[in-house]
């Protein structure tokens, strides 16, 4: 049994060093040293997880509530915190720095109770704050978080916490401890990487590769009900491009929507976003749909749920998002925000798996199961001039464009490939905001200008890149400003810093050089697009991407002079 000091540990290691290859084999080391029952809390812990995504589960712990039980513990004040935080710009090591200032104080309770907990012990812990739910919930996941921090030492402490924010900053992405589960169960890194697609949990995987090898993680198939990530588009700029890559291709349309995995067995059914959260109670009306609809027994569809006014025509991304917030309302919001299904493809049909079907096929068995009402519009063409009269009639329509795919390609999870193409005349961004300053004037009120970050995928830092006060709509401002406050670690003068977690999808006109950020880049009039609520931070873009797109500009700007 391993200590939680000694993953702890190994994290303050992992922190420190910059390569790949020795963080995989330290990885690799402690995994390999690990029981059974442990290898699973492990591996989700060591990139801030606890559960899956998928999990009906989560923990539910806000910032504020922390920020609660480290006060009491500890007997510091807001100004402490402020400072620590200062000190470090780290939740985890801000906590870890009061623990080891105050905690003296207490130093007697913590002689009694201080018995080194095991890896396991922590994680049933956490997993006890996961199921408490309903009313009083947040006092009662406060009681055991209290209990929990109590019984640990400073630097465990600091992990706890980042586990709970998700956020370990210690430069270890999935990708790097998928890696090391292949080092350490030698196996082949593509049948790790297949399975973790299917079982989307990193911990289930490296438990897998560990106990069973290569048979077991051969084995690993779709199951219906547990969703894998979906696959995802590469992008070009115009319809001849995405011909040149594909010869002929389906142009399907690109809808505005949130994008969605359906899973359905007789009556039941359950769907999940496309980061695999369960949104089955949000879309009542779609599950109605499908069970009237649908005709097979079992299957998996994939799509995207648009909002729509009472014609039919489609509404902005913003208006569908509210149908995902609440639970509690959701038969008044089923009423005033409809939505409208379409389906683009099948990955399983009643027992058999279509992932390596060709798309073509697959679109077959999608006819045959769906009403043709439900199917996204589409043509198989492989002349340019209709295409762009398809992509005319598409944003005639009120879509976004058009999609190209390859009509021999199988589904492969989670992977960008060129076999679906997005086509997006200008390149944009997804960039997390790490601090809001308060508006001016009319705007004083809301937090408008906001500071935007790519993620450094060495140390798992947010750097900024730039910041924008353009693009939101006044409602989109106030809803941020409350979003923002919630996720609030400190303010200073104008400025408020959060937690990075929200998503905003930015449009620019340049990539400059810049001493003024730290990332040494500056984006030349920044935008918002919209929001991405169905983006999660770390699948935001990198530092590496930004240094991508600066070079590519040189060599665009070359072949146009
Ligand atoms: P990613 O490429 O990582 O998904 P993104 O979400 O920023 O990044 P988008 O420009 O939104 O990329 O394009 C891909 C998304 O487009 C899909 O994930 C899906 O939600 C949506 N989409 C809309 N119409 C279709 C379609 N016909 N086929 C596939 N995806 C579609």
């Amino acid at each position: 049994m391993k200590k939680f000091i000694d993953f702890c540990n190994l994290c303050e290691k992992l922190a420190k060093i910059t390569e790949r290859i020795p963080k995989i084999r330290l990885i690799a080391k402690f995994l390999r040293e690990l029981d059974e029952e442990e290898i699973t809390p492990a591996a989700r812990m060591l990139i801030g997880k606890v559960l899956p995504d998928w999990s009906e589960l989560t923990l539910g712990l806000s910032w504020t509530s922390i920020i609660k039980v480290v006060k009491k513990l500890t007997g510091a004040k807001s100004r402490d915190l402020l400072e620590a935080f200062s000190k470090t710009g780290d939740p985890g090591d801000m906590a870890r720095i009061l623990f080891e200032k105050y905690r003296r104080r207490q130093a007697t309770l913590i002689e009694i109770t201080q018995e080194q907990l095991s890896i396991l012990d922590v994680y049933k812990e956490l997993l006890k704050i996961a199921q408490i739910r309903g009313e009083g919930s947040t006092l009662k996941k406060e009681i055991i978080l209290t209990g929990l921090l109590n019984k640990l030492s400073p630097l465990e402490i600091k992990y706890v916490i980042k586990i709970i924010l998700g956020e370990m900053r210690i430069g270890v992405q999935e990708g790097t401890v998928e890696m090391a589960i292949a080092e350490a169960a030698r196996v082949p890194l593509e049948l790790i990487r297949r399975a973790n697609m299917f079982l989307a949990d990193i911990g289930e995987t490296a438990k897998l590769a560990l106990t069973r090898g290569e048979r077991g993680l051969k084995e690993v198939k779709v199951q219906l009900f547990r969703p894998y990530k979906p696959m995802l588009a590469d992008q070009v700029s115009s319809v001849s491009e995405a011909l040149a890559e594909h010869g002929v291709s389906a142009f399907e349309f690109k809808l505005d929507g949130a994008r969605v995995q359906i899973h359905k067995k007789e009556n039941q059914v359950k769907i999940f976003s496309r980061r695999l959260t369960d949104v089955t109670e949000s879309l009542p009306d779609v599950v109605e749909e499908v069970i009237t609809k649908v005709k097979a027994t079992e299957v998996i569809l994939e799509g995207e749920v648009i909002a729509v006014n009472e014609e039919g025509k489609p509404l902005p991304f913003q208006y569908l998002v509210r149908r995902f917030r609440r639970v509690r309302d959701v038969q008044r919001l089923v009423k005033e925000i409809p939505v409208k299904l379409y389906v683009f493809d099948v990955l399983y049909l009643n027992g058999k798996e279509l992932f390596d079907e060709p798309y073509e096929k697959r679109w077959e068995y999608l006819e045959k199961v769906c009403p043709k009402e439900m199917l996204v519009p589409r043509i198989i063409t492989k002349n340019p001039e209709e295409a762009e009269n398809f992509l005319k009639e598409a944003k005639m329509n009120g879509h976004e464009g058009l999609m190209a795919k390859r009509l021999t390609s199988p589904y492969i999870p989670g992977r960008r490939e060129k076999h679906w193409l997005k086509i997006k005349p200008y390149y944009t961004l997804d960039l997390v905001i790490v601090a809001a300053d308060w508006g001016y004037g009319r705007r004083k009120n809301w937090l408008s200008d906001y500071y935007l970050a790519a993620r450094d995928e060495e140390t798992g830092r947010y750097l900024i890149v730039g910041k924008t006060f353009k693009g939101l709509t006044d409602a989109e401002l106030a809803d941020m400003t409350k979003k923002l406050l919630a996720l609030k670690i400190k303010e200073v003068g104008r400025t408020v810093y959060v937690q990075p977690k929200i998503v905003v999808e930015v449009a620019f006109d340049e990539i400059q050089k810049s001493p003024k950020w730290e990332s040494g880049y500056a984006l030349r009039f920044a935008r918002i697009l919209r929001i991405r609520w169905d983006k999660s931070p770390e699948e935001a873009d990198t530092i590496s991407k930004i240094r991508e797109l600066y070079q590519k500009q040189f060599e665009m700007k070359g072949s146009i002079i």
